[in-house]
């Protein structure tokens, strides 16, 4: 294609990537990078020294440039990530402006900002300086969607939550029931409100918004945006499929354990075992980690858990877990996608965050939707009631976890598992079109390399 940069000289375009120092965020956005990078482009990592990415898993060319931040840490899940992320847009606004001028000045040959939608401060120094910036939504375009009614959803009454009305459904966002709603309760409903609105006019003010989705999953929730945000949207998703040979994950994995994990998948039977995982955020206390430990074991099925140090409120917990030794294996981190494409993976025991819903969709796996906060909260509407491949567990129960992993995986064969996993199957064979040559999400990629070539 004409308008693809020539990468054989090296004079490719340069893209500055600004991702936001959360796993399930960084993802993605190296992955949209590596893809650009893969078609001509020069990249530069604008970073926070917060979770800051080793230059060593990356290609050698790309350049790194970092921006220190006030906090040591990102907050736990139970603290308030809305004022967080406020405060961490304020005091990185001028590091942001200043870094970029720099660039700018320095090589003639930056073409674009492509910013985390979260990164609404980048957006704005990016406005000021006159240099084109894109902004990458790393979750669901209904979560984007979801962003964009919140001012209506708060002024029909359907926010604050209110337990009475969990069940209704919300007219001015299908198929959303009040419960499904995007929410975080540790933080002001005032403060998410408002993060938020700046989200949206950080995109809307953007020269175009990539998603990371695509159209067989969620092709009216992308018309909707098209039509609400009047700049250009880009489904090109899933990432994890975009990047023939992803980045390594900005997460010290250990390989031998990798190792460990996937001999071990191989001594089970095709389709035998539950894999658990409730994401890089996600916490749970004491009393739900040992429900949740009571459930797998009754299941009966081979389980592979992951339970990552700090995962737990309050601390490791001083309690026996009751765990079959013989049938599961417990770490505190899995080569997810390889463990997703295991042919013995039956289920995915999941928080429903963004990533490891596409990944699941992306390898045909069935989900028992376990959301915490967030977006969550409406991916599992998706998997269970809209695409249908996965099941609701109605809370962190012993009893609740057994039977939605006995709907998907038995004993014995049960009609409803067998139609999901067709279903499954269909997605990922969907996903397959969408990345091919001509497919949605290829084109949407052309598109925006197109974009690109044009600022
Ligand atoms: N992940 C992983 N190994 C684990 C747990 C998670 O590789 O043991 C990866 C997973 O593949 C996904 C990301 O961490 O890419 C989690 O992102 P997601 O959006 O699902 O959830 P979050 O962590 O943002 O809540």
């Amino acid at each position: 294609m004409s308008l693809l940069c020539d990468r054989s000289n090296g004079t490719g375009r340069r893209v500055v990537i600004i991702p936001l120092p959360y796993l399930g965020h960084m993802t993605p956005m190296f992955r949209l990078a590596a893809a650009l990078h893969a078609r001509g482009h020069a990249i530069t990592v604008l970073h926070t020294e917060l979770h800051a990415p080793d230059p060593a898993s990356y290609p050698s060319d790309y350049r790194f440039v970092g921006v220190g931040v006030p906090a040591a840490e990102l907050p736990a899940a139970s603290e308030d990530i809305a004022a967080f992320l406020v405060a961490l847009n304020d005091s990185c606004a001028a590091a942001f402006k200043d870094r970029l001028a720099a660039m700018l000045a320095a090589e003639g040959s930056v073409c674009c900002v492509v910013t985390d939608v979260v990164w609404f401060s980048a957006q704005a120094a990016a406005r000021e300086l006159g240099v084109p910036a894109l902004a990458l939504m790393t979750s669901s375009a209904a979560s984007f969607r979801t962003f964009m009614a919140y001012p209506a959803l708060l002024a029909n009454g359907h926010l604050p939550y209110d337990e009475s009305r969990r069940d209704h459904l919300v007219e001015e966002l299908p198929p959303f029931r009040v419960r499904d709603l995007q929410r975080i309760d540790t933080s002001s409903l005032d403060t998410f409100a408002g993060l938020l609105e700046r989200f949206v006019d950080g995109a809307r003010r953007s020269s175009g918004l990539i998603l990371n989705t695509f159209h067989s999953i969620e092709d009216q929730e992308v018309r909707n945006i098209r039509d609400g945000l009047a700049v250009p949207v880009f489904p090109v998703g899933p990432l994890n499929k975009i990047s023939s040979s992803p980045p390594p994950l900005p997460q010290d994995q250990d390989q031998d354990q990798d190792c460990l994990i996937l001999d071990w998948l191989d001594t089970k039977p095709t389709g035998s075992v539950l894999f658990v995982s409730l994401g890089s955020v996600a916490t749970v206390d004491a009393q739900e980690l040992a429900e949740l430990a009571r459930g797998l074991a009754d299941t009966g099925h081979p389980f592979l858990w992951v339970v990552r140090p700090g995962m737990i409120r309050g601390g490791p917990p001083d309690l026996d877990l009751e765990l079959p030794a013989d049938r599961g294996m417990v770490v505190p981190w899995a080569p997810q996608e390889e463990v997703l494409r295991h042919a013995a993976v039956g289920a995915f025991l999941t928080h429903s965050g963004w990533n490891s819903t596409v990944e699941a969709l992306s390898e045909g796996v069935p989900m028992a939707c376990l959301p915490c906060f967030g977006d969550q909260l409406g991916t599992a509407r998706y998997a269970c009631h809209v695409w249908r491949v996965g099941v609701e567990v109605q809370g962190i129960k012993r009893d609740t976890v057994r039977s939605a992993i006995h709907r998907l995986m038995g004993p014995g064969a049960i009609e409803e598992g067998k139609e999901i996993r067709e279903r499954a199957h269909d997605l990922k064979s969907k996903v397959g079109q969408s990345i091919a040559q001509g497919g949605s999400s290829h084109m949407a990629l052309l598109g925006l390399l197109e974009k690109i070539a044009c600022f």
